[in-house]
C-alpha cells in the first residue's frame, strides 16, 4: 500500500493509488521527450535551475522536515538538517559539475583524440524511506546536472516526500519531464527498469531488493548501482580518546532512529578499555529522550513501520535466545508507534543474528577483542562492507586498520558520514558503483571516445 502512516501513532494520513500501466506509459514517454531537447542544454542552464532548487529547499526548509518527520518518524532537527544537506549536494553539482565532465583530451596517433562525457538518458531510482529527501537528491543533483532525466521510485510509505521532491524540481525551472515522481509498488518496478526508454537503474534499499533490480537490469543489459546495507564496525583501541569516542559512538549508532545504512551497529572495542567504555556507552544510552519526533528535546522517534520494530524485535530476541546479554532496551515499547528503546547487546554468540545481520535500529552491538588484528577480522567477518570508524592515535594501528579493512570508507577517529566531495558507496555484500564527487557523476553518462585525423 503507498500511504502516509504517521509511525508516532500509527494513524493513516492519506494513501495513494498506483499507478497504471497506461499512466506509467505517458511519464516515460514525456520523459523521453524531454530527455531529447535536455540533452543539449548547456551547464550552465542545468547549474542555474539546480541553484534555484537549492534556495527552494532552503527557503522552505520547515515545511519539508515537517513531511520527512510525519512519513517516517525521523526527529525534526534531522529533518532539517537532511534538507540543508540536499541544496549543498545541488550547490556542489551546480559549481563543478562542468568541471567532473569536461572533454579530457588524451593524446594518442590522432590528430586530437579526447574522451566525452554523454547522458544516457532516462535514469531509474529505486529509493529508501531511511533518508527520504537525502537519498533522492544525491542521486538527482549529478543525473540532472550530467543531462540525464530521472524517475523515481520511492519507497510505499514516503509518498508525499517522493511527489514534494517532483514539485521542487519543477519550481525550480527544469523541464516537466526531466524529474518524475511513479507513485507505483515495487511489483511494478521490473516492467519500467524493461522498458527500452530506461537506460539504466539505481537502488538504494535492502539486500533483497538490489539482487530483485541488478537481476532483471542484468538480463536487459543495463547498467546498476546498488547502495545497500551494512553492519559498520566502529573499532575502539586501547590509545583512543574514550570520551571523544563514546560521545561519537552514541551519535553514529542513534542517528535517524537508527535507521542508517552508515550508522555504527557493531562495536569493537579493545579488553583493556572494554569495560570503562560498555559502562559509558551505558550511561549514555540511559540518559536518551525518546518520543514525539517533532518535539525539540526528543534523541530518539519511532521506527517508520511497524514491519521494521518487528524484524528488528525477532533479531533481538534470537540473540538473545543464542546467548547474547541484554544491557539496556530490548523490547518494544508498548502503546502507540514504533517506538524502540536504546538496546545495547553484548556476549554475542557466533551464531546469533547480532553477529551477522544488520540491525536497523537503536540497538548496539558490542564486541570485546584481544588487539588491532582481532578487530579487524571480527569487523571484515560480515558480508557487508559499507563503513568503518577507528579510533586511535597510533599511526601504525590507522596504517593496518586502512589497508585491511573491507569497506567503501574508513574514518579515522570520526563519524562515517556522507560528504558530497567524497565517493560514498560500499564492496562486498553492501553493493557497488559509487555516489557524489566526480565519481557519482559519471556512473550513468556514456564515456565517449573520440578519435579525429
Ligand atoms: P527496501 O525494502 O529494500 O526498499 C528500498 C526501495 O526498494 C523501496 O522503494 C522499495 O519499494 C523498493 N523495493 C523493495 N523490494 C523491491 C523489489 N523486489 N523490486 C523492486 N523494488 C523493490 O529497503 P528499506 O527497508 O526501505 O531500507 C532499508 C535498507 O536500505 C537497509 O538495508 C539500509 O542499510 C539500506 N540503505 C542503504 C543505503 C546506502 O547508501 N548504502 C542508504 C540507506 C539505506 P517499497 O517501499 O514499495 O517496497
Amino acid at each position: 500500500m503507498i500511504a502516509t502512516i504517521n509511525p508516532a501513532t500509527g494513524e493513516t494520513i492519506q494513501t495513494f493509488t498506483p499507478l497504471t500501466t497506461a499512466e506509467i506509459e505517458n511519464k516515460l514517454d514525456l520523459a523521453d521527450s524531454t530527455f531529447q531537447n535536455y540533452r543539449k542544454s548547456s551547464f550552465e542552464s542545468r547549474a542555474n535551475k539546480l541553484l534555484k532548487a537549492a534556495m527552494i529547499l532552503e527557503d522552505d526548509a520547515h515545511e519539508w522536515a515537517q513531511l520527512m518527520t510525519l512519513e517516517m518518524g525521523k526527529p525534526f532537527q534531522s529533518a532539517v538538517a537532511e534538507v540543508k544537506k540536499c541544496a549543498w549536494v545541488c550547490r556542489f553539482y551546480a559549481e563543478n559539475g562542468a568541471d567532473f565532465l569536461q572533454d579530457k583530451v588524451v593524446e594518442t596517433d590522432a590528430s586530437y583524440s579526447y574522451v566525452s562525457y554523454q547522458p544516457l538518458g532516462s535514469i531509474l531510482a529505486v529509493m529508501p524511506w531511511n533518508f527520504p529527501f537525502w537519498q533522492v537528491f544525491r542521486f538527482a543533483a549529478p543525473t540532472l546536472m550530467a543531462g540525464n532525466v530521472a524517475l523515481l521510485k520511492h519507497a510505499s510509505n514516503v509518498p508525499q516526500c517522493s511527489l514534494a521532491i517532483a514539485t521542487i524540481f519543477k519550481a525550480a525551472g527544469f523541464p516537466k519531464g526531466a524529474f518524475q515522481s511513479l507513485l507505483i509498488e515495487s511489483g511494478q518496478v521490473e516492467q519500467v527498469i524493461r522498458d527500452s526508454r530506461v537506460k539504466a537503474v539505481t537502488l538504494t534499499g535492502s539486500e533483497l531488493a538490489g539482487q530483485k533490480v541488478a537481476s532483471v537490469a542484468g538480463e536487459e543489459l543495463k547498467k546498476s548501482v546498488l547502495e545497500l546495507g551494512g553492519s559498520d564496525p566502529f573499532i575502539v583501541l586501547e590509545d583512543a580518546d574514550i570520551e571523544e569516542a563514546v560521545e561519537v559512538a552514541v551519535t553514529a549508532r542513534m542517528l535517524n532512529n537508527g535507521q542508517s545504512c552508515i550508522a555504527a551497529k557493531r562495536f569493537i572495542v579493545v579488553e583493556a578499555i572494554a569495560p570503562t567504555f560498555e559502562k559509558m556507552l551505558l550511561e549514555r544510552f540511559q540518559a536518551l529522550k525518546i518520543g514525539d519526533p517533532m518535539a525539540e528535546d526528543t534523541d530518539i522517534g519511532p521506527l517508520a513501520t511497524p514491519s521494521i520494530l518487528e524484524e528488528l524485535d525477532q533479531q533481538v530476541q534470537k540473540s538473545v535466545e543464542c546467548g547474547a546479554k541484554v544491557l539496556i532496551g530490548g523490547k518494544p515499547i508498548q502503546g502507540k508507534g514504533n517506538f524502540y528503546p536504546p538496546t545495547i547487546l553484548t556476549n554475542i554468540p557466533a551464531d546469533s543474528p547480532a553477529m551477522t545481520e544488520e540491525f536497523f535500529g537503536p540497538v548496539a552491538l558490542l564486541f570485546s577483542v584481544k588487539d588491532v588484528k582481532s578487530a579487524i577480522a571480527l569487523a571484515n567477518s560480515t558480508s557487508f562492507g559499507l563503513g568503518a570508524s577507528v579510533w586511535t592515535k597510533d599511526e601504525k594501528h590507522i596504517e593496518l586498520c586502512i589497508r585491511d579493512i573491507e569497506a567503501g570508507a574508513v574514518f579515522i577517529n570520526g563519524l562515517v558520514k556522507s560528504d558530497v566531495r567524497l565517493p560514498f558507496g560500499g564492496v562486498k555484500r553492501s553493493g557497488y558503483g559509487r555516489e557524489l564527487s566526480v565519481e557519482g557523476i559519471r556512473e550513468f553518462v556514456n564515456i565517449k571516445t573520440i578519435w579525429q585525423k
